[in-house]
């Protein structure tokens, strides 16, 4: 049984978007983090938005969206690649959290996927193993765009590669991934419950730029490449 959205996919999307507005104004106004929010959440949480975002310590969500306690429910980790704990703990806000919406966060100067595309270079700097498979993911974005522009080696020039670009498609992959993976999220966005949105967070200026929108969500949105 699950539990019905409080708000609309658009309407959780404009009040994400506010919270980020604020912040690259410099005006943000760090609702939801008193004592009195604190005590009002002890048994119960309704965060209408569900992130799952990399792991880089510049993205602190909390912050860059100017939201608190209760408002998001996140999962973070190294290139947002798609897990089997991701994809639940998504299920998890969508289905008995009741969340309108998914934001999925790449940002520009990704380390994640400068390692990939290292990876995917003819001689690779050593990574663990654990590092090298969560990576994996990401090198079929690194191929695309190499093969796009370069067909004469396999092997990619790190150089010659816009590691943001990659970081778009990757991003996308990811959106396709979350809604491939999962019956339940697939059929909360067929509902019209569930919005996803991918976005990619300049580090500069502090916004996050829309780029994919999946599910009844009217956003202006930035070509992908
Ligand atoms: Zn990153």
């Amino acid at each position: 049984m699950s539990v019905a959205p409080r708000v609309t996919p658009q309407q959780a999307w404009e009040s994400f978007i506010a919270g980020n507005d604020r912040f690259v104004r410099g005006a943000s106004s760090h609702p939801n983090q008193d004592v009195e929010r604190r005590s009002e959440l002890v048994n119960t949480q309704t965060p209408d938005i569900a992130l799952f975002g990399c792991s880089d310590s510049r993205l602190a969500a909390e912050i860059i969206f100017d939201c608190g306690l209760g408002d998001l429910f996140i999962a973070r980790n190294m290139g947002h690649v798609v897990a089997e704990s991701i994809t639940a703990s998504m299920e998890y806000a969508v289905t008995a959290l009741g969340s309108a919406l998914i934001v999925v966060l790449a940002h520009d100067s990704c380390g994640a996927v400068a390692a990939a595309i290292d990876q995917s270079s003819r001689h690779p700097g050593e990574v663990t193993a654990a590092v090298r498979n969560t990576l994996a993911p990401i090198r079929p974005s690194v191929q695309q765009l190499w093969h796009r522009s370069q067909r004469n080696s396999p092997y990619v020039e790190p150089a010659q590669l816009d590691a943001n670009a990659v970081g778009r498609a990757h991003l996308a992959a990811t959106v396709n991934e979350l809604i491939r993976n999962s019956a339940a999220i697939s059929e909360a966005v067929d509902s019209g419950a569930l919005g996803i949105v991918g976005c990619q967070y300049r580090l500069t200026e502090g916004r996050a730029v829309p780029y994919i929108a999946v599910g009844r969500l009217n956003i202006e949105l930035t070509e992908l490449s």
